[in-house]
C-alpha cells in the first residue's frame, strides 16, 4: 500500500485528490478533508483521485 503526503495539512493518506487551489497550472495532492475545504475556493479544480492500493 502506498501513501502520499497532503500538500496542505501534511497528513499521510492512501487516497488523495488531485486538485488546483491557486491560479495557474500547478496540481497538488490533498487529503479528503482538505479537498472539501478547497472546493469552496475560487481557483479550485479537480483532476482525479489517486489510490495507493488495489481492490
Ligand atoms: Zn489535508
Amino acid at each position: 500500500m502506498k501513501t502520499k503526503i497532503c500538500a496542505t495539512c501534511k497528513a499521510e493518506e492512501t487516497t488523495m485528490y488531485r486538485v488546483q487551489i491557486r491560479k495557474g497550472k500547478v496540481w497538488i495532492f490533498v487529503c479528503e478533508s482538505c479537498c472539501k475545504m478547497h472546493k469552496q475556493g475560487e481557483y479550485y479544480r479537480y483532476g482525479g483521485t489517486w489510490k495507493g492500493y488495489r481492490h
